[in-house]
């Protein structure tokens, strides 16, 4: 941009003004990156202290007293101050640009994640921490108030707060929702094509969702239709076109039933289908697999090995099935890792609903995800691909002591392992919109929601 391009007063005024207010910032800048440089050099003879608390984007009440470091702008001085104290958090209202707002209060940066939007009013978690005092020396300094906000509830979209895809989601076909539609006078069970899970996801504000196909339903064994097979392959074609009207938005995963002996030739098919070869849902409750079972162990190490060769994904529903009553606990969490992960150790596993099936106090499930849970933080290195979806647990959420047990294990896990999905909106369970809504309830901090709305497999990527 130069002076001779201006065609009017107002325009070289405004240049000037422009100029003139970007020379000063930067004095002002200048000025003060040298008074932190000369204090970082009379400050760096002193030892490191002990991180008691790293700053993360927003700070937890039971910090305030202690010291932490801001994460990512821990500077020189902060670190031979033995970080910062932490004096405070609360709300903090800013119009327009809001780190220059912090600036100009002396506060410091601000740190955002997500959306920032420089234009928009928006109000962010602060914290206030000073500079503090370790040694002698350090008392006659001058004490800067420092602040690490975030945005926290922008008058932006809701995006930023609604995560960044649904990593477990189901269409229903009209011929497989009549299947299993209840008998009248009860409700039948309405479709789900792509169209209506998109409008789902708009009200959510969740751009991705990652479509399973229930293709697998037909081969349930307790279901006696006519042709299984085939319809399960229609199935899956009918996901395929589905997915195929909005592929930016919906991901096709192939639905199977592993046990049976066209399995293979099946994920096959759908690895050559473009809105199918990211990955292949199993449902070892509904497709009757035995963990105690030695062919069934078999079938499955050869579905795994396919899938691994075709680079698919894997997401498990692994509870056991109820209603054969099969045995499901620490044994057979133990069976899955030594038996089945290493045949796809290349590819995502993705367990499904925290290794549950959706119900509460399932006690067996939460000792499947205990053993996960155990060997992630042990760095058994079987677990290296391993993710869990937190679908379809609006029904522990609700329990208190269910729900404080799952945030540990989630913790115990790492959070960048957990995958938001809200599982198919039929048959009671909750739309996108609510399910998320009910996931917010969970006693995380903002922080690890946060990462869970930030989280994407790489098979998303
Ligand atoms: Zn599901």
């Amino acid at each position: 941009m130069t002076w001779r391009n201006r065609d009017s007063w107002e325009s070289w005024r405004d240049e000037y003004v422009f100029q003139r207010e970007t020379k000063r910032a930067r004095k002002r800048f200048n000025g003060w990156a040298d008074h932190i440089r000369r204090r970082s050099e009379r400050l760096s003879a002193h030892p490191i202290q002990p991180i008691e608390a790293r700053l993360r984007d927003s700070v937890r009440p039971e910090w305030v007293g202690r010291r932490g470091f801001q994460n990512g702008y821990d500077t020189l001085e902060q670190r031979a101050n033995g970080g910062l104290d932490i004096v405070g958090t609360g709300e903090f209202s800013m119009a327009g640009d809001a780190d220059s707002e912090l600036i100009r209060n002396g506060w410091g940066r601000m740190q955002s994640h997500g959306h920032r939007d420089s234009t928009a009013a928006a109000s962010a978690h602060v914290v206030q921490a000073t500079f503090g005092g370790t040694s002698a020396s350090n008392t006659s300094m001058t004490r800067i108030v420092m602040a690490v906000a975030v945005i926290f509830s922008a008058s932006v979209t809701h995006a930023q707060n609604a995560p960044l895809a649904d990593h477990h989601q189901h269409l229903f076909s009209p011929a497989l929702a009549a299947s299993i539609s209840p008998a009248p006078p009860a409700a039948p069970i309405t479709p789900i094509g792509g169209a209506e899970m998109i409008a789902m996801l708009d009200a959510a504000g969740i751009k991705r969702a990652v479509v399973l196909s229930t293709a697998y339903i037909w081969e349930q064994g307790t279901r006696k239709v006519d042709n299984p097979a085939e319809r399960l392959r229609a199935d899956n074609d009918w996901t395929s076109q589905q997915v195929a009207k909005y592929p930016d938005r919906l991901i096709g995963f192939c639905g199977i039933n592993p046990l049976k002996d066209y399995a293979l030739a099946e994920l096959a098919r759908c690895a050559k289908d473009p809105n199918l070869r990211r990955g292949v849902k199993m449902h070892f409750g509904n497709s009757g697999v035995d963990y105690h079972d030695p062919q069934h162990l078999e079938q499955l190490r050869r579905v795994f090995r396919a899938a691994n060769g075709y680079r698919m994904a894997i997401v498990v529903h692994m509870r056991a099935s109820y209603s054969l009553k099969l045995a499901y606990g620490r044994d057979e969490a133990r069976v899955f890792l030594d038996e089945l992960v290493p045949a796809a150790p290349d590819v995502v596993i993705q367990i499904a609903h925290m290794a549950g099936g959706g119900a509460p106090n399932d006690q067996p499930a939460q000792q499947v995800l205990e053993v996960f849970a155990e060997a992630v933080a042990k760095g058994d290195p079987r677990t290296r691909q391993l993710y869990f979806d937190a679908s379809g647990m609006n029904a522990q959420i609700k329990v208190p002591e269910e729900a404080t047990l799952l945030v540990a294990r989630m913790r115990q896990i790492g959070l960048p392992r957990i995958l938001y999905g809200s599982d198919g909106a039929t048959g009671g369970n909750a739309p996108p919109r609510e399910a998320w809504a009910a996931f917010r309830t969970l006693p995380l901090t903002d922080a690890e929601f946060r990462t869970i709305i930030g989280n994407v497999p790489p098979y998303l990527r």
